[in-house]
């Protein structure tokens, strides 16, 4: 796959040698646009499509498990009304899912918050604010997001949380270097459901129940009553197709925490 420091370094060689070409025969400017729409598009794709792992590298799934597990993921919660649903369907099939929050909600409801860590599901960092403008902060601005989130559930919970989820699944230069710097993995998923688009709670669940294998990372949201919905359907799914919904950590068998 595409990785931004080979593409850059074969951009950069391949415009110095067009521009020594230029002292020796005319290349037209329309060449020169053409290869800055290509750079762009590569980098556009690779900041958006996390799978891709174009700035830096995310886990997405573990296909080596030998145990019929799958990691169902929740971003953006916690959510007053809808988390405490996903907290009872989880409890009611046995399941564990992983929470990856929004640090304001977290310190808008800092008991649905401890709910989630005491029905033993992993939590993780899905920055503070979530502003949709997160891919344009400098490195400073995204640090200090992801700080704000670990501080506080820290001292909500005594856990240093060491897993996030990138808001939007969007990737660029100073998310790879705040990541770094705070020590943080990085988790993608692998099967998205798109329950957050217009589509109707039967599309969503076929898009996960389609591909849905050992090892898979799903990604859902706690804040509709669409994915709440989703979620009871596929987890009895799960339960025929003998899966079980384990945490990320488990399923990478990584640590969640420091
Ligand atoms: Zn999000």
């Amino acid at each position: 796959m595409l990785r931004r420091k080979t593409v850059n370094t074969v951009f950069i060689l391949l415009t110095v040698l067009l521009l020594g070409l230029s002292f020796f025969t005319v290349v037209p400017l329309i060449v020169y646009f053409l290869f800055f729409f290509f750079w762009l598009l590569i980098t556009i794709c690779g900041s958006f499509f996390i799978r891709w792992n174009y700035h830096y590298k995310s886990l997405h799934s573990n296909k080596n498990i030998t145990n019929n597990f799958v990691a169902i993921t929740f971003d953006d919660g916690p959510h007053p009304q809808y988390t405490p649903q996903v907290l009872n369907l989880l409890k009611k099939h046995n399941a564990k899912a992983t929470f990856f929050c929004i640090g304001q909600n977290v310190e808008q409801h800092p008991n649905l918050f401890k709910a989630i860590i005491d029905d033993g599901h992993t939590v993780g960092n899905h920055t503070f604010s979530h502003a949709r403008s997160f891919g344009f902060f400098n490195e400073e601005e995204v640090s200090k997001e992801l700080y704000k989130t670990i501080d506080l559930i820290k001292s909500i919970s005594g856990l240093q949380m060491k897993l996030y989820r990138p808001a939007f699944g969007v990737t660029n230069p100073s998310i790879a270097k705040s990541v770094k710097k705070l020590n943080l993995t990085s988790i993608g998923w692998n099967v998205r459901s798109l329950d957050t688009t217009p589509r109707n709670e039967s599309m969503v669940l076929k898009r996960i129940t389609s591909k849905i294998s050992k090892g898979d990372i799903v990604l859902l949201h706690d804040t509709s009553e669409k994915s709440v919905r989703v979620l009871e359907r596929l987890l009895l799914f799960l339960e025929e197709k003998k899966l079980k919904s384990v945490t990320v950590d488990q399923i990478l068998q990584i640590k969640a925490y420091e």
